[in-house]
């Protein structure tokens, strides 16, 4: 099997070998009571419980008529306990539902949907009412990603199991424990976006997954699921740092670039990470909306790393120490991998559908050094995945001229980390992105809220004449 790759990217160390081979375990908080923040992915939701209500585990408990959102539901059967804010990833303050757990099986799960006999509308609602987003890390809407802009044609599914992030070793896992799951969830995706072919593409770091997947192909195959749905691959790429961003994955392993400012289907394509569609097949097969997901609690200050499946909404603090064993001198807590995680103040947040991984890292993993100046070394031009000058985005951003920051590609920047890891000043490329993003954002819709303004203004002079 030949490897492809595409160009830049780094090779931080991976740390993986402490957790890749430990199967996925389930784990429940020892407080008994999880706090599901209302929206996780897509437009805000608004809670449709009150507190003292009873709820079954799968019984929606948030959502929104946006189409660009996607439902909240229980994770646990009991009863609803609060309904305040809390921190949350991020750092910061978000609306949750505490639900405290009665210890009894009550679901209120959708009923099974045969995704091959069903219509599109029927499979996308499906979809939307499970609640499933990118547990990748993105969190984008499933459905919306499935219904690709109009006009567009889809030639490819990737099922994407790079998971290039170090120490994360979940979606390896679920590969492993999961496969015809995974499958079965690609087909389904090729069936609704009418992809012709699915593609599993790997880091060749887990090339011993490719055997198991493609004797899960090979079930899936004997099992006709309808016209256009088995022509599924496996095809490992280079083990590089970010090979599993989206348009890295899509030029490694079709060769086609995904234009500036535009989304994968712009090139055929559509990505989901392995995690969301063995959850897509569950969704349809057994009717389970995304009330539980699978993550890698690893770091060197955590002393027993674990695969861990729990509910949505469970503390990390709540595990420690009866599921989360730590040694002394944790010194930093990210939410996700080291290159794209986010760092936390404590380990009191809940997970998440894209909460991928929790580390503890000692001061040895982490790089607490302060920033220095930028000495022009042009190391993270040489290593930027989308071919983007980070140094003179982030000149730009610095002084203040937002409109230079955008013709020098920020938009386009996918926030990988990569330029900030191989930096020698430490200068924190990756938050200076994001703060001149908002920025960008801000103004754009300051824009829009004046040209409506004048729009308004305008009808009604029409109407005064
Ligand atoms: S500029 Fe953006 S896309 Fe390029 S390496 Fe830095 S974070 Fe990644
Ligand atoms: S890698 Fe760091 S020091 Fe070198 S040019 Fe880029 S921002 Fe400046």
């Amino acid at each position: 099997m030949s490897v492809t790759s595409f160009k830049g990217g780094v090779h931080p160390p991976e740390r993986k070998s402490r957790s890749e081979h430990l199967g996925i375990e389930s784990a429940f908080p020892q407080t008994k009571t999880v706090w599901i923040p209302v929206t996780q992915g897509g437009a805000p939701n608004t809670p449709v419980v009150s507190v003292g209500d009873v709820v079954a585990r799968g019984q929606k408990i948030a959502s929104s008529e946006a189409f660009m959102s996607a439902p909240v539901h229980a994770s646990v059967a009991g009863t609803v306990k609060k309904i305040e804010t809390r921190l949350v990833t991020g750092n910061v303050d978000a609306l949750c539902v505490a639900i405290e757990a009665d210890g009894s099986d009550r679901t209120a799960f959708l009923p099974p949907l045969d995704p091959f006999m069903c219509t599109r509308e029927e499979s996308l609602a499906r979809v939307r009412d499970a609640g499933l987003v990118g547990m990748g890390g993105a969190a984008f809407p499933t459905h919306v990603k499935m219904n690709p802009p109009k006009g567009s044609r889809i030639d490819y599914v990737l099922a994407n199991g790079a998971e290039c992030e170090p120490y994360l070793t979940v979606d390896a896992r679920t590969m492993a424990e999961s496969a015809e799951k995974v499958v079965d969830g690609l087909a389904i995706a090729m069936r609704l976006t009418g992809a012709p072919a699915g593609i599993i593409a790997l880091e060749d770091n887990k090339a011993d997954l490719a055997p198991v997947l493609e004797k899960a192909i090979a079930s899936q195959r004997c099992n006709p699921v309808g016209p256009g749905a088995c022509d599924i691959s496996v095809r490992l790429c280079k083990t590089k740092y970010p090979q599993g961003g989206e348009k890295m994955l899509i030029k490694a392993v079709v060769g086609r670039e995904v234009p500036s400012g535009g989304l994968p289907s712009a090139a055929g394509c559509v990505v989901q990470n392995v995690g969301t569609l063995k959850a897509l097949s569950e969704a349809f097969r057994e009717g389970k909306p995304l009330v539980d997901r699978a993550l890698t609690v690893s770091g060197g200050a955590c002393a027993e790393p674990k695969n861990l499946e729990v509910p949505i909404g469970t503390l990390v603090g709540d595990l420690i120490p009866s599921v989360i064993k730590l040694n002394p001198g944790v010194a930093k807590i990210l939410a996700g991998g080291p290159m794209m995680g986010v760092s936390m103040k404590g380990a009191d947040f809940p997970v998440q559908k894209n909460t991928s991984g929790v580390l503890f890292l000692t001061k040895e993993e982490t790089s607490l050094l302060e920033e220095s100046p930028c000495i022009g070394c042009g190391a993270c031009i040489r290593a930027c995945s989308c071919r983007l000058a980070p140094v003179l985005i982030v000149r730009a951003i610095d002084g203040g001229n937002l409109d230079e920051a955008k013709r020098c590609g920020l938009m386009d920047c996918v926030e990988c980390g990569t330029c900030a890891y191989v930096c020698p000043a430490r200068v924190k490329l990756v938050q200076r992105f994001r703060v001149g993003k908002a920025l960008v954002r801000a103004e754009a819709q300051r824009a829009q809220a004046r040209a409506a303004a004048a729009a308004a203004r305008a009808e009604q002079t029409k109407g005064e004449r």
